[in-house]
């Protein structure tokens, strides 16, 4: 096929995976972003990259819990209820894709994502794969003994995608993380996991490879997608018209808002996610772990130690609230006694949420050489390299390694208005 002008929206992990495989298919190809590459929502993230992360957000029972999300603005997933109007639809598909074999085939479509993540990753950075990328394990941890209904879920999904999970007593999680205080009682190993300890310096590695390899960043906020006899034709910023035989959105939780007036509607929530950095936390943080009795992360990074997580459903207008990121700090204190928090900086990013947790990757209903590549939600890091391959194998005409129905926009009956 004849080289193309290929235009990416958004210079964050993802757009950045796909361009990057789109050039190497020998079109031209711009990425534009409003900002630096990486400084979206793939800044702040807690580095995981988890090949075994097959657990999608919504699980049976989430119906019964929105009552409680809307009262407890504090609580690991809050609903701002000013915003409930707006959430609503969005909501009511999260709740419908909690029910059981759409988690299954949700969970099977998040497997067939990740599972190649680390490959992918060394073919995207080649020799600076270990500058970047660590391959070592994460630790998930909890105070109760008490397994609950979603953690039972979660188990037979792993079990069912032949995830490695060694389970962790009380004694060897002594040893594995010391600092830990004594009210956690066990573990879980995934050995097959890893992490990153600088998200943005890993999509600021891939796009200066992507530009010594000849494509071309640049700095524009895209106001519009003109489409003309129903096919994407460039890019209209603050500067000008940017031409293009092809347009790709990858602009996270800002997608929806740019093809939304073409009339493509595909459910994307912005899922607000915080961060608190501890400079000089002043303990000894051995892995990488998850909190799954408070539902955070705790990462140690170039610069500190970061603690992630928690979900705010208020859109993508409302101003950060600081009182949330706070509260991972208390959480953190309670983990890890004797934790200096002097110095912390907090943060706030947009999740790109689908309410089936899949992403949407492929071409656009009804547009003509428009293609998405969003909705990465909780695992845009490991997602990313191979939604990026899936794009470029189907921009390309080329069978994929992996069915793409599963990511199709028109699963949620999306269809140009
Ligand atoms: C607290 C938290 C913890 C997380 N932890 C993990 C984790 O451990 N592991 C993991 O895999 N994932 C994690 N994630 C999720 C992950 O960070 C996201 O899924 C991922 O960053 C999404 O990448 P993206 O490229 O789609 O979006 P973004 O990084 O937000 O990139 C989108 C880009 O589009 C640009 N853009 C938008 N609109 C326009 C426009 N009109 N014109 C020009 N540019 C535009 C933006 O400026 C932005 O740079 C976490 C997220 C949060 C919030």
């Amino acid at each position: 096929m004849a080289a193309r002008s290929v235009v990416v929206v958004g210079a964050g992990i993802v757009g950045m995976a796909a361009a990057s495989f789109l050039l190497r298919d020998g079109n031209a190809v711009t990425v534009i972003d409003e900002r630096e590459p990486g400084d979206g929502c793939s800044y702040g993230n807690a580095g995981a990259i988890s090949p075994d992360m097959v657990v999608p957000m919504s699980t049976p029972g989430m119906l019964a819990k929105i009552p409680g999300w809307l009262m407890d603005p504090l609580g690991p997933l809050a609903i701002r209820p000013g915003y409930l109007p707006t959430a609503l639809p969005w909501l009511m598909r999260w709740v419908a894709a909690g029910r059981m074999p759409r988690v299954e085939a949700s969970s099977a479509a998040l497997r067939r994502l990740h599972k190649p993540v680390f490959d992918v990753y060394r073919e995207l950075l080649g020799a600076q794969f270990h500058d970047h990328v660590r391959t070592g394990g994460q630790l998930y941890v909890w105070r109760s003994d008490e397994v609950g209904r979603n953690e039972r879920i979660a188990d037979a999904l792993r079990a069912a995608a032949g995830v490695r999970a060694e389970k962790v007593g009380i004694d060897e999680l002594r040893q594995m993380e010391p600092a830990l205080a004594p009210a956690y009682r066990r573990g879980l190993w995934l050995p097959d996991n890893g992490h990153t300890a600088n998200p943005k310096r890993l999509v600021a590695a891939l796009a200066e490879l992507f530009q010594r390899a000849g494509g071309q960043i640049q700095r524009a906020r895209v106001r519009q997608i003109e489409v003309v006899d129903g096919k994407a034709r460039a890019v209209r910023t603050a500067e000008g018209m940017i031409p293009a035989d092809l347009v790709v959105v990858a602009a996270g939780a800002w997608s929806g808002r740019l093809v939304r007036p073409l009339g493509v509607r595909v459910p994307l929530e912005a899922e607000r996610g915080y961060h608190v950095m501890l400079p000089d936390p002043g303990i000894d943080i051995r892995n990488k772990l998850s909190n799954r009795s408070s539902s955070f992360s705790v990462t140690v990074m170039e610069g500190g130690v970061r603690l992630a997580g928690t979900v705010e459903i208020a859109g993508l207008d409302a101003p950060p609230m600081e009182e949330r990121a706070l509260v991972l700090l208390r959480q953190a204190q309670e983990m890890f006694p004797g934790i200096r928090t002097e110095g912390y900086r907090t943060w706030m990013g947009f999740r790109p949420g689908t309410p089936d947790s899949v992403p949407v990757v492929g071409p656009a209903p009804g547009v003509r050489d428009l293609y998405l590549d969003f909705g990465h939600g909780h695992t845009g890091l490991t997602g990313a390299p191979m939604s990026g391959r899936l794009l470029a194998d189907l921009v390309a005409g080329r069978t994929p390694a992996i069915d793409p129905s599963s990511y199709s926009a028109t699963r949620f009956g999306t269809s140009r208005e």
